[in-house]
């Protein structure tokens, strides 16, 4: 895995500034071309108004984003973004919404979901056995998975049994015991509001534990939104990989409440080999719950929504779970799942 040698376990991901504010020249440039925030161009653009976000996340709880985009092309989105960029609007890109926490009186702004963002994945042969897999950030990772698969490609086995997009799981670098994405990504297609979409290449990305951060020299002005990815992979065989998938797939439904509305693990596991999982477990906290909000009784590192449970049951049952886990062993648990909106 050459590709793995390159991830640095920094365990620092920098939050993003939510605004891309235009410059006093770019004012002047686009004042004349300037798209009003009217129903017109909300049908243009595909924008639903106050859109209740539980619809949109695993964890099935958040309220309304004010204004909720989908778009199905690049030209959509350059579109969505100038409009957040011009109206001076709060920006919130996320995937499919399955390691997103969103607060209970919603977001404010624009929350761009890039779960449709889906052009045909291009598989190109480089030399011996090595592909070239350019993939848009709306694609399933599952999605993904199988087609490669089915063309004798392997390298995505880790992922069996993580939901969501390829976009949300290079943003998050996520992964398994058995692998991440920083072991295929090769390099990711940004959209600049200025330039257009940028390439950034491996040497720009600093891949930590469900994290990616940029170096110095890529500019932090703004959130960054991954457009596209390309990884590179290897031939395998297909029975090799359909057995790995499988059996990972197992493993996870022995010890994973898979079927419950969560987001994975709610928090990353502590340097040092220590899982957070283990922990909370040993603080007692399996099966505990704030309203309906419950620690998984089959996985400790797992929140679980019981049915009618707001982000507020959640967020309180996460900071119980923070100080009985400090108190007891000492340790400072962060969280994985990202948490957004007010
Ligand atoms: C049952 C279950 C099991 C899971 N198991 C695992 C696991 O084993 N390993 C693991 O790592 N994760 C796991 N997860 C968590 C989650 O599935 C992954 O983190 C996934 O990769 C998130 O993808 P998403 O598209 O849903 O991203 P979202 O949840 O929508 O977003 C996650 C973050 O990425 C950002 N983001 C998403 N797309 C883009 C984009 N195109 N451009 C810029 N930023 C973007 C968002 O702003 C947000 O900060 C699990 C979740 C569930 C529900």
């Amino acid at each position: 895995m050459v590709l793995s040698r390159l991830a640095k376990d920094t365990r620092h991901c920098p939050p993003w500034h939510h605004k891309i504010s235009p410059t006093p020249e770019e004012w002047a440039m686009h004042k004349k071309n300037l798209m009003p925030l009217t129903l017109e161009t909300f049908e243009k653009l595909g924008i639903k108004q106050k859109e209740p976000m539980k619809k949109h996340t695993s964890f099935k709880v958040g309220g309304p984003a004010d204004l909720f985009a989908r778009p199905h092309s690049i030209e959509t989105l350059e579109k969505l973004l100038k409009m957040a960029k011009f109206h001076d609007l709060p920006l919130t890109v996320m995937g499919s919404g399955t390691n997103l926490l969103v607060r209970d009186r919603g977001i404010r702004g624009l929350v761009i979901s890039m779960d449709k963002l889906k052009y045909p994945i291009i598989i190109t042969p480089l030399q011996q056995e090595i592909y070239r897999i350019q993939v848009s950030a709306g694609t399933i990772l599952a999605g993904l998975y199988r087609e490669t698969m089915a063309q004798g490609i392997g390298g995505l086995g880790f992922a069996a049994g993580i939901p969501g997009s390829v976009g949300g799981a290079v943003m998050m670098n996520a992964g398994t015991g058995e692998g991440t994405m920083a072991d295929v990504v090769a390099s990711i297609d940004i959209m600049d509001t200025q330039k257009g979409v940028i390439t950034l290449p491996r040497s720009d990305l600093r891949f930590s534990h469900r994290c990616l951060s940029f170096n110095e020299n890529v500019p932090r002005q703004q959130r960054p939104i991954l457009v596209g990815a390309t990884l590179i992979m290897a031939r395998q065989d297909k029975k090799e990989i359909k057995a790995q998938w499988q059996t990972l797939l197992e493993k996870r439904k022995k010890c994973q409440p898979v079927q419950g509305a969560g987001a994975g693990c709610f928090f990353k596991n502590p340097p040092r080999g220590k899982s957070a999982g283990e922990l909370i477990d040993r603080a007692g906290l399996k099966g505990f719950k704030v309203g309906n909000a419950m620690v998984s009784s089959k996985h400790a590192n797992f929140i679980l929504n019981m049915g009618q449970a707001t982000a507020e049951d959640i967020i309180k049952l996460k900071h119980l779970i923070e100080k009985k886990v400090n108190t007891q062993f000492g340790i400072r648990l962060e969280n994985e799942v990202k948490i957004e909106g007010e």
